[in-house]
């Protein structure tokens, strides 16, 4: 098994990471196994310092206030970690595309996987579809695969929390 690029399996992952860092190498494994990573290689220290060098670029790419900027980080990931494209049946459950080079150790594999991802995503749904929750002290990271493309919150509780604020500024105004 492997994460579908093409769905929101990365994108999710590298919201996922990037809002709660992982403090170890370990820690970093066994969450992408979480997410359906299957790890081919053993996990070294350096694959957490480059994971966290990827989330960063990450959210410079979330970061971005048009979608010219974005595009411009988004292809600089790209260019930094990913390699020409290539069909594998690793793990036997099919011919697909890699766009990295075979048993590549976790730290540059997790670079080129969310890399592509966002770009497969935002290309494939809308540019705009990855942001920051609208409560401003909240500032979770979400990719938004909803139906309208027009997700505000990171979750029910913050969309809940922002209408009781409205509603109570307009019932004092
Ligand atoms: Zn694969
Ligand atoms: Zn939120």
């Amino acid at each position: 098994m492997h994460l579908n690029p093409y769905g929101a399996d990365v994108v999710n992952l590298a919201a996922e990471l990037a809002n709660r860092r992982p403090a170890s190498a370990e820690e970093l494994a066994d969450r992408c196994r979480a997410a359906g990573l299957v790890l081919e290689r053993p996990v070294a220290p350096q694959d957490l310092d480059r994971a966290l060098e990827a989330l960063t670029a990450w959210e410079e790419v979330v970061d971005a206030t048009d979608e010219e900027a974005r595009a411009d980080l988004l292809n600089r990931m790209l260019a930094a970690a990913t390699a020409h494209p290539r069909l594998t049946d690793h793990a036997g459950t099919g011919w697909h595309l890699h766009y990295r080079d075979d048993r590549q150790p976790l730290g540059p594999l997790l670079h080129a996987l969310i890399a592509v991802g966002t770009a497969l995503h935002l290309t494939g749904r809308g540019m705009h579809r990855l942001r920051r929750c609208a409560v401003t002290e909240c500032a979770t990271i979400f990719a938004d695969t909803s139906r309208t493309g027009r997700q505000r919150y990171c979750s029910q509780r913050c969309a809940n929390r922002d209408a009781v604020r409205r509603h109570r500024a307009r019932s004092t105004a």
